[in-house]
């Protein structure tokens, strides 16, 4: 039978390899760098577990594939600024932003957007590497090679980021897991909890907004919408073409997670509709030596991801599917075995668990 290919071969691919296993489905993540090209079938079927890639023999031959699932996505979405063209060509709600060209200037900026400014790199830029901000009028500047290479956004004063991830199949019929609630410090995902009551009557406006992306691409498989929750509205950050570290959680806590919905959609296996377990907790693991500690703890499900640990780089997580009382506990013990700095996570992963 076919094979499915992986444009990446970082964590996310090798948990699409791991889901593909109990359905059947031989996933092969192929290193970017590959300098042999893999041994493509002409039915086999080419995913990514990336939004953008360099040229190298490996991902030139995958990307030519004639079977490359959502080939035009990747490069609408991988840029800042089609991107967010695509997200005001369908009304819906985005931070106000513009490009930043080769004549822009920071005061036309500030005038349009306020007085906090944030650039983000156009492409290339994850985990909040690629962003500048102009917080002061008449002393911040535009960095001198980020002319024609970035957006500007007007800085959002929003209560807490949620992200919604969904999937799509290619008749159209699309399943969304429940929103989840995040916590980004310095621009890097640390902890993730869902679902939550008091999250639920947003649900369906950020389906809304994701089937909009998703009907409108023509899109299969698994994609993230990030966003900004101010009081009741619901505003998009971006879009990941992909399966996404805020859908970790679904490992644990649904009976379909993020990276077999994704498998199903690509490969034409119905859907399916997840059903959650319980009160669902996220933990990453950043720039963090792994402990054996962690496995002791009540309900502790680890995925190392078995790269070199270095400072600010997602190494792992840990998931948490129960009851707010039962994660409580854990977290509690977890905590122990974690570095410092990740007091205020713990405290705020269990604050969501009221
Ligand atoms: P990811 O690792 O999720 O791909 P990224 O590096 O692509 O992240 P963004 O998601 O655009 O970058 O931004 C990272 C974080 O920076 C957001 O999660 C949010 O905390 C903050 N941020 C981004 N845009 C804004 C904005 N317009 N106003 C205020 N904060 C913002
Ligand atoms: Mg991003
Ligand atoms: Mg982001």
């Amino acid at each position: 039978s076919s094979t499915i290919w992986v444009l990446g071969a970082g964590q996310l691919g090798a948990m699409l390899q791991t889901a593909g296993r109990p359905l059947n489905l031989d996933v092969r993540p192929v290193d970017i760098e590959s300098a042999s090209a893999p041994a493509l079938q002409p039915d086999d079927l080419v995913t990514a577990e990336r939004e953008q890639w360099p040229a190298s023999i490996a991902t030139d031959a995958l990307a030519a594939h004639a079977r490359f699932v959502n080939r035009d996505v990747f490069g609408l979405l991988a840029d800042r600024k089609t991107q967010k063209s695509l997200i005001d060509e369908l009304h819906l709600a985005t931070a106000p932003w513009q490009a930043v060209e080769a004549n822009t200037t920071e005061a036309a900026l500030h005038t349009r957007l306020g007085e906090r400014v944030l650039l983000k790199r156009r492409t290339g830029g994850y985990d909040g590497r690629g962003q500048h901000w102009l917080r002061q009028p008449q002393q911040d500047t535009i960095p001198s090679d980020w002319y024609g290479q970035a957006i500007a956004e007007q800085a959002i004063a929003f209560d807490e980021e949620v992200s919604l991830v969904g999937a799509r199949d290619a008749q159209g019929n699309c399943v969304f897991y429940p929103l989840t609630l995040n916590l980004h410090v310095n621009g890097i995902l640390l902890g993730s909890v869902a679902p939550l009551n008091r999250l639920a009557h947003l649900q369906a406006q950020a389906e809304h907004m994701l089937s909009a992306l998703l009907n409108k691409l023509n899109y299969v498989g698994v994609m993230a919408m990030e966003c900004f929750r101010t009081g009741d509205h619901l505003m998009i950050n971006e879009l990941a073409p992909r399966v996404h570290n805020s859908g970790h959680w679904t490992q644990a806590g649904a009976s379909i997670n993020q990276f077999e919905l994704h498998l199903r959609g690509v490969s034409g296996l119905p859907l399916g509709s997840p059903v959650i377990k319980g009160t669902n907790v996220m933990v990453n693991l950043v720039g963090t030596e792994q402990q054996t500690a962690w496995l002791a703890v009540q309900g502790a499900e680890q995925i190392w991801y078995g790269k070199e640990v270095r400072p600010g780089r997602k190494v792992g997580h840990i998931n948490f599917c129960g009851n707010s009382a039962g994660l409580k506990t854990s977290l509690s013990a977890l905590q122990n075995h974690l570095p410092d700095n990740y007091a205020d996570v713990i405290a705020w992963l269990t604050a969501q668990l009221d």
